[in-house]
């Protein structure tokens, strides 16, 4: 079930500095130090920035801005288009990184470079038809013509979070840059080299220099700075968190993206195929050690069913095989750090004390990492219980029986959250209609969250305390801009009557335009 590491990871000094040119930092810069969850060791020194140089990246963010904004539309899409192929070209480098700076699997990390290069092809394609100018319905046709242009806001601060390094970064800054915007962009600590490396692709494709800004640093200094100086603000993170960035862009007035955490549920009905539905549980609960946004920590199951399931599902979970080499094979790597292990560690206990069974996991791994936690499945959660309404983000799905679809309905809808959810069933008609009664921004029919996740033609996002505002398809794109119309009076222009007569015939007229107008 376990494997350790090889060897302790390396990583060459020289090529550190490198990446580091590319984060704005004064010369006189405090140095932070990394650490990676693989064996706890040191893997690198880098530069920090101040609010100062924050106030230097969007300065310079702002300059670069001006001649981006004028490029065509088709222009910037030829420079993600190139962002694809060195995504693809160097991607041995790229999952190295990911891995040393999350712990997580080198087919997790793979799964990253896979949602970059479908993020920047999508908007690659599609986003300069989605930012062309459209005419819209005046008054009088003919008299009148209206077009509605779509203008970058301006710079847009990033924000970005610690478990999918590559997939958050582009999942924000693409659309941002595409929509012919400048991005000034904090990673968090933990991963900064995963992104000096995206800013380091992006300038060989093509990107010109200023455009993007790299700040390193924490996240209430750092990471406030970039929220509290930008034009359009992303946050990823959780909701106590996006909270706090919400009031600040209310207070400036500025728009807000905000994608936070998530309590999501599965639900696994009578009819459902168990052949699909046990290993699809097992990738929505464990992927990136379950530390995903998206993931599920709560399965509802249909009672006919529920004991087969569980045999099936504990069985296979037990069998995962934990490990944290720079090599394809195992099937769940570590936690990132200490924070995610008491956080983790806590839940179970908490659950433990208060009666719940532990079906399988419930332990640390010590010998295959630091912070290495085995995959948990826990029965008899009760709403006391933190894990029960809390997400854990982390390896533990808490399961429960139901009598009825609607008995997981209002299940599932009772948490302040509202990202995702999963049904399986071999009634397709039937699985979509319980969708449409579940408060999430995405529900995926006999898949966990792949289908979703990967149609980058469809908006992701939450509802409730799970965010504001979606990534991906238009609105993905068009949260980036300004929407400005452009109306036009041609001989004549709208005016309101000023006699009794004259309002009596407007009204007839809009009488008329009810029955026979088109619009
Ligand atoms: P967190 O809110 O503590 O931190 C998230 C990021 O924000 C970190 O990089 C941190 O440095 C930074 N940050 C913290 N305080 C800040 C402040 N005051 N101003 C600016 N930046 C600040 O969350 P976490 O526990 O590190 O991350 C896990 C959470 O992120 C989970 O709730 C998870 O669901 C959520 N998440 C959501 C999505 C999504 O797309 N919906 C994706 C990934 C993670």
């Amino acid at each position: 079930m376990t494997s350790t590491v090889a060897d302790a990871p390396v990583l060459d000094p020289m090529r550190v500095a490198q990446l580091a040119e590319y984060a704005v930092t004064s010369p006189l810069a405090a140095t932070m130090t990394t650490f990676s969850p693989i064996d706890g060791a040191r893997l690198a020194d880098l530069p920090c920035s101040t609010p100062e140089d924050v106030a230097v990246a969007v300065t310079g963010a702002r300059a670069g801005f001006r001649s981006w904004s004028r490029m065509p539309a088709t222009s910037r899409a030829a420079v993600l288009q190139r962002f694809h192929d060195l995504v693809l070209d160097n991607q041995v480098e790229l999952l190295d990184l990911i891995q040393l700076e999350t712990g997580k699997t080198r087919t997790h990390a793979f799964a990253e470079i896979v949602d970059a290069a479908l993020t920047a092809r999508y908007l690659a394609r599609r986003a300069p038809g989605v930012l062309r100018p459209r005419r819209r319905a005046g008054l009088v046709p003919v008299l009148t013509d209206v077009i509605e242009t779509r203008r970058p806001v301006g710079v847009v601060g990033v924000v970005a979070p610690w478990n999918y390094p590559l997939s958050m970064a582009v999942s924000e800054a693409l659309p941002a840059l595409i929509a012919g915007n400048a991005v000034v962009i904090r990673p968090d600590p933990s991963t900064s080299l995963t992104m000096l490396m995206v800013a380091e692709l992006l300038a060989r494709a093509g990107l010109p220099q200023r455009v993007l800004q790299v700040v390193l640093g924490d996240g209430p200094v750092v990471g406030g700075a970039v929220l509290a100086s930008t034009d359009y603000v992303c946050f990823t993170g959780s909701s106590a968190t996006g909270r706090e960035v919400a009031v600040g862009a209310a207070r400036r007035l500025v728009g807000a993206s905000l994608e936070l955490g998530g309590k999501n549920a599965m639900y696994v009905a009578a009819d459902a195929d168990l052949d699909r539905a046990v290993p699809g549980a097992v990738e929505a609960c464990f992927t990136n050690a379950g530390q995903v946004c998206i993931s599920m920590e709560r399965i509802y199951l249909h009672e006919s069913i529920a004991t087969e399931f569980l045999t099936r599902f504990v069985r296979r979970v037990s069998a995962l095989r934990v490990g944290v080499d720079l090599a394809y094979g195992a099937d769940m790597g570590t936690l990132s750090g200490p924070r995610q292990l008491e956080r983790v560690t806590a839940h179970v206990e908490d659950a433990r004390a208060k009666g719940a069974a532990v079906l399988t996991g419930g332990r640390p791994l010590p010998k295959v990492g630091p912070y290495a936690y085995a995959p948990t499945v826990l029965e008899d959660v009760s709403p006391d219980m933190r894990c029960a309404g809390e997400e854990t983000f982390g390896p533990v799905v808490s399961v429960c029986r139901v009598g009825s679809d609607a008995e997981f309905v209002l299940a599932a809808n009772d948490t302040e959250y509202g990202l995702t959810a999963s049904i399986w069933s071999r009634d397709v008609a039937r699985a979509r209609g319980i969708a449409h009664l579940v408060e999430a921004g995405t529900v995926n029919v006999n898949d966990g969250f792949a289908v979703g996740y990967t149609a980058k033609d469809a908006p992701m996002g939450g509802m409730k305390s799970s965010g504001i505002g979606r990534r991906h398809g238009e609105a993905g794109i068009l949260r980036f801009t300004e929407p400005q119309t452009i109306a036009t009076a041609r001989g004549v222009s709208p005016t309101m009557p000023t006699t009794a007569e004259a309002a009596r015939y407007t009204t007839g007229v809009l009488r008329l335009l009810s029955v026979f107008g088109r619009r």
